[in-house]
């Protein structure tokens, strides 16, 4: 018996901290975006998987909401003397992280690499890669295409934005222990998290759309929209670029082949009829985690909500 949560970054990683007070850790297993993944410095990086695995292992930096407590930058501060690029920022305990990955990717799969990391880190929960294969995110903006990291950090997600696309497709496939993985839970989560730039490469990956269309368990989404807004970060500019509007029903839109039910705010229960048209249930309540409390409320709720029996 186990719940599978699709997960990006911070939005996720807020959110299985609040399901960690509600289900024993080991129930849960979480299928992470690898569309971030970038090369820096030479090092394989995978941000979404680090911010679960740091949020698991109770050592995420929640003010920053990526990186290690306490963090230190002086190797950064030192390679940008050898003309490296300095605007992606590994701090020096994080870059054990990366070293690790990326040596032990020379012999192992990144699912392998992510459950060695996940059980030296004390994770319980099981923690896959949406593919093994390699899928990226990229922006097409009117200057040419970003990777994302590019878009997102560098550029601090200012460039116009034409198109979202993810290179690797249609060959990435998804990873035969994730889709097992939502084929038999009891609960498939979408966590709050970016419906184009996490939630979307995960199922861009060959299998896992299909997956989650066939799983008996219900699959519920928070939404990361409230209102007209996303909570945090650039998830309305690129939903409107990829002609979702940026509602909780452009939400319910992205994932309209499989979703059964959408959690939204309090104040968006007046948008309910219009999801329910696409014959998707809407759930309404305090989705802002605005500290651990709230977070446990949410998980709390979402746990509560779908225990119905399997379709
Ligand atoms: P980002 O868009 O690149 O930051 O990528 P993430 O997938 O990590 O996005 C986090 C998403 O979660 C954003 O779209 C936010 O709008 C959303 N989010 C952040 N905090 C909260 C929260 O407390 N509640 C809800 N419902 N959504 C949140």
């Amino acid at each position: 018996m186990h719940y599978t949560v699709l997960a990006g970054g911070t939005g996720a990683a807020k959110f299985l901290l609040g399901l960690t007070q509600v289900v024993p850790q080991e129930q849960i297993h979480v299928v992470v975006n690898v569309g971030d993944d970038a090369e820096v410095w030479g090092l394989h990086v995978s941000p979404d998987i680090d911010t679960v695995l740091y949020a698991l292992s109770n050592r995420l930096d929640m003010a920053r909401g990526w990186g290690l407590p306490d963090e230190t930058f002086r190797c950064l501060q030192e390679i940008g003397r050898y003309g490296m690029p300095t605007w992606f920022r590994l701090g020096d305990a994080d870059l054990a992280t990366h070293l690790s990955r990326t040596e032990m990717l020379r012999r192992l799969p990144l699912s392998a690499v992510t459950a060695k990391l996940a059980e030296s880190m004390g994770v319980r929960a099981s923690v896959f890669p949406a593919t093994n294969d390699r899928l990226r995110t990229r922006i097409e903006t009117p200057d040419g295409l970003l990777d994302f990291q590019e878009f997102f950090v560098r550029d601090r997600c200012r460039p116009e934005v034409l198109s979202v696309l993810y290179s690797g497709v249609p060959d990435a496939q998804a990873l035969d222990a994730a889709v097992h993985s939502i084929r038999e839970a009891q609960l498939v989560i979408l966590a709050p998290s970016n419906p184009i730039t996490s939630i979307g490469p995960i199922l861009a990956a060959h299998g896992m759309r299909d997956a989650l269309r066939c799983t008996r368990a219900e699959v519920v989404a928070v939404s990361p929209i409230v209102g007209d807004k996303a909570v945090s970060g650039p998830a309305g500019k690129l939903m409107e670029a990829s002609g979702f509007d940026v509602t909780p029903a452009g939400v319910a839109r992205c994932y309209h082949d499989f979703l059964d039910n959408l959690v939204v705010h309090a104040s968006d229960a007046a948008v309910a009829p219009d999801i329910r048209n696409d014959t998707i249930g809407v759930q309404v309540t305090n989705i802002l985690m605005t500290s651990p409390e709230d977070a446990r409320r949410l998980a709390q709720f979402v746990v509560d909500e779908n225990r119905t029996a399997p379709r």
